[in-house]
């Protein structure tokens, strides 16, 4: 049975009957949240070990991991991370506790100073972001704090139409690019090698032309599969664009999401000019972190060890996700949804027109999910159908039950607009 097919009497059938499991869910005092892609605390644990390490007050090479200085991260740190992520140690950056900010710095300094081999700072330019949906709120919300327009193109499973992208970059105001290409946030997409080599030789019209390549999800796999990121340094390079990508990553969702680790790779050029516009703002980053990092996971083997124990405490939740919206949903054909092998999210797309009614209605039940629209600029989806599920946080039987209610309130709501219409 699907929904668009039904009569107006049975859909008025149908409205009474889930406008009634959605009266008792009001009645249930739920308090319930699906809405920030936060490790639980049973994944935190994980990594506890790290609060009671012995520090070491050296590293290898002698240098006191106690005082100022090693603005670059401290080696062996990097040379960990620099396995995992298929990036040059040399080129890699260890910095403080969030990619998000060495992401923002690298658009702020863009703004205010322009780039290598760039034509001057930004600001006095018109800037445009091509940025793939639906995509990360917080990319977004750096284009909206510093007055970037925003150009939204559609994600497929491997990426955005590369036709679409080459049009755009005729645009010389077409500077940057928001680019999650490993179970990107939400939909899970991961970018494939023809779609990220294309986007590294397609000329551009702006020759400062640069692509935030956050691979935030790069080692959070949730199959057995564990494909290793791509060489993308090396890929820009033969492309003959060196400097187009810069890479980012941390342990935010490795070891403790406020007190990890984050990381920068590029092109020598665009490292050396990070570095040196860094150096106005600290004289190096938490060492004794870096280092209490290092002892902790001991090498690539180890992390990848400990992001497989993190895949079985959240693999049984993406389970949940998937069960429930097949149980409840599948029948009714008017919504579906992402089945990611990775990452944090799952993307459900309900009735057109319909994913903030479901919102709303959640809210009333006491079902927090990020706002709908937050997955396009300026949280303006034209068509008013998605919404991202963040399945990690919450206990499974929290998660079953906010599941439940999430589907009574799509299905609610799309009866509602079909009866409104009928
Ligand atoms: N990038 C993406 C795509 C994310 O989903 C997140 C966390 N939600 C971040 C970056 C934030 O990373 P960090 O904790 O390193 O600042």
């Amino acid at each position: 049975m699907t929904l668009t097919d039904l009569s107006a009497a049975q859909l008025a059938e149908l409205h009474a009957q889930f406008q009634s499991s959605y009266d008792d869910l009001t009645k249930a005092g739920l308090k319930l949240d699906l809405t920030r892609g936060k490790p639980s605390p049973t994944q935190l644990d994980l990594s506890n070990d790290l609060l009671t390490i012995d520090v070491d007050t050296h590293d290898a090479a002698g240098t006191d991991l106690r005082n100022y200085g090693g603005l670059q991260g401290i080696p062996a740190l990097r040379e960990i991370f620099a396995e995992l992520l298929n990036v040059p140690a040399d080129l890699l950056v260890a910095g403080g506790n969030s990619s998000l900010t060495m992401m923002y710095a690298h658009v702020t300094q863009a703004m205010l100073f322009g780039v290598p081999g760039g034509q001057g700072p930004w600001r006095d330019q018109a800037v445009k972001f091509i940025c793939p949906v639906p995509g990360y709120d917080r990319h977004f919300a750096i284009c909206e704090r510093l007055g970037i327009e925003m150009v939204p193109v559609e994600l497929g499973e491997h990426g955005p139409d590369v036709d679409e992208v080459a049009t755009l970059l005729q645009d010389p105001a077409v500077k940057g690019m928001w680019v999650v290409p490993m179970y990107a946030n939400p939909s899970g997409a991961v970018y494939d090698e023809d779609t990220t080599r294309a986007l590294f030789s397609l000329p551009s019209a702006a020759p400062d032309f640069r692509i935030w390549w956050d691979n935030a999800y790069a080692l959070h796999h949730l199959t057995d599969e564990e494909p290793r990121p791509l060489d993308v340094i090396a890929m820009a390079a033969e492309a003959g664009h060196p400097d187009r990508v810069l890479t980012f990553a941390s342990t935010s969702k490795v070891s403790f999401a406020g007190a990890g680790v984050a990381f920068f790779a590029s092109s020598k050029s665009n490292v050396d000019a990070y570095l040196k516009a860094t150096g106005y703002e600290t004289i190096g980053p938490d060492k004794v972190n870096q280092q209490r990092h290092v002892q902790f996971l001991r090498d690539a083997d180890g992390v990848r060890a400990l992001m497989r124990r993190h895949r079985e405490l959240i693999e049984p939740k993406f389970q949940i996700v998937r069960e429930t919206l097949e149980a409840n949903l599948g029948e009714y054909g008017f919504a579906r949804w992402t089945h990611p092998e990775g990452g944090y999210f799952v993307t459900l797309d309900v009735l057109e027109g319909t994913a903030s009614r479901v919102v709303a209605l959640a809210k009333q039940a006491g079902i927090a999910l990020t706002p709908a629209g937050a997955s396009h600029p300026r949280g303006n989806d034209p068509f008013d159908r998605t919404i991202r599920i963040a399945p990690t946080f919450p206990s499974e039987a929290d998660l079953r039950t906010a599941m439940q209610a999430l589907t009574t309130c799509a299905v609610l709501a799309a009866v509602e607009k079909l009866r409104d219409k009928a």
